[in-house]
């Protein structure tokens, strides 16, 4: 595969006609709704697939990032709906989604609204002619899950296999890789660095840092506002984190006010952390609102944070 072969083979802009539900934004500049040329863009694309939450809000769908980059994506966590939102990235020129490509599974936490799609990403894009074994990175239990679903879906694979259907076999192989803190994996053109992160009761929640020839990239997964990211990021390229509307936390019941804020991070704690962090760009994903808006969002982050950052809707890139 090329260098960017996320560019369209007839050589289109892949995105200009593309991505209608996505505010499109490269590196840290301003975002273009319509302009931006990526076919002469050697870089490595952050693609927000899910920005949801536990609450199934029909407009995001749960919690799945791609960085784009070499003509391979690497998928982080697979939230449901991943399968269908890649599929949209796809069809809108982001060649390296397209379903045979979906090869590397990178997961921060057992979480259902951050594992719901597991079993759709280990057998849609088989289905879709994945040749390739899915190779999944993630926390002790990752090897459990795998098995289970794919136990869970034998009578489905095997009719597959070994009915009429065209089908192959090395396609339906997943390789559980059990993580810890540190390089998880590295290839020709990405190194990523896993790091353990504060998520409530969880032993085990990692946040990703992602190093490509042009950018780093930094994802929370869930988290407390922690020391960790700060460390990991200090002057990365992107910060992708998850976060809370104060505004709308104030308005819970205390029960919900003391998990959330043992789970999660309020946008006033995150601009907090991100002034410190200095990422070029912020990108707010996971927004638990509770009926703030995100203006009200922002506004604390930026009662610390004077940097770019924006609000992520599924499909916007950057
Ligand atoms: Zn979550
Ligand atoms: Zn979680």
């Amino acid at each position: 595969m090329t260098a960017a072969s996320h560019r369209r083979r007839d050589g289109r802009s892949p995105f200009v006609t593309a991505l209608s539900l996505a505010a499109v934004c490269v590196l840290a500049s301003a975002c273009s709704s319509s302009s931006t040329d990526f076919t002469t863009a050697d870089t490595t694309l952050v693609v927000m697939l899910g920005t949801g939450t536990p609450n199934p809000d029909p407009e995001r769908a749960g919690s799945a990032t791609a960085i784009v980059t070499g003509g391979q994506a690497y998928l982080v966590d697979c939230g449901p709906g991943v399968v269908r939102r890649a599929a949209a990235a796809s069809n809108a020129g982001i060649e390296s989604l397209d379903m045979p490509g979906l090869t590397r599974l990178f997961v921060t936490h057992l979480h259902s609204d951050h594992t719901a799609g597991f079993a759709d990403l280990i057998l849609t894009p088989w289905v879709l002619e994945r040749e390739e074994p899915l190779e999944v990175y993630g926390p002790p239990g990752i090897q459990s899950m795998t098995d289970h679903i794919l136990a869970a879906f034998a009578a489905d694979i095997d009719v597959r296999l070994h009915g009429s259907q065209p089908q192959n076999e090395p396609g339906i192989q997943v390789n559980a890789h059990e993580i810890e803190p540190g390089v998880i994996y590295r290839d020709e053109t990405v190194t990523v660095t896993s790091f353990a992160v504060p998520h409530g009761a969880w032993e085990h929640s990692f946040a990703f840092r992602f190093d490509t020839p042009d950018r780093s990239i930094v994802i929370s997964g869930d988290t407390t506002a922690s020391e960790a990211v700060v460390e990991a990021c200090s002057g990365c390229d992107v910060l992708v984190h998850e976060v809370y509307a104060k505004a709308g936390w104030d308005r819970r019941e205390p029960e919900w006010q003391a998990y959330h804020q043992a789970s999660h991070t309020s946008g006033v704690e995150l601009g907090q952390l991100a002034a410190r962090a200095q990422p070029k760009l912020l990108v707010l994903y996971h927004q638990l609102l509770w009926g703030a808006t995100e203006e009200e969002l922002l506004a604390e982050i930026r009662q610390s944070f004077d940097g770019e950052v924006v609000s992520a809707k599924d499909l916007d890139v950057y």
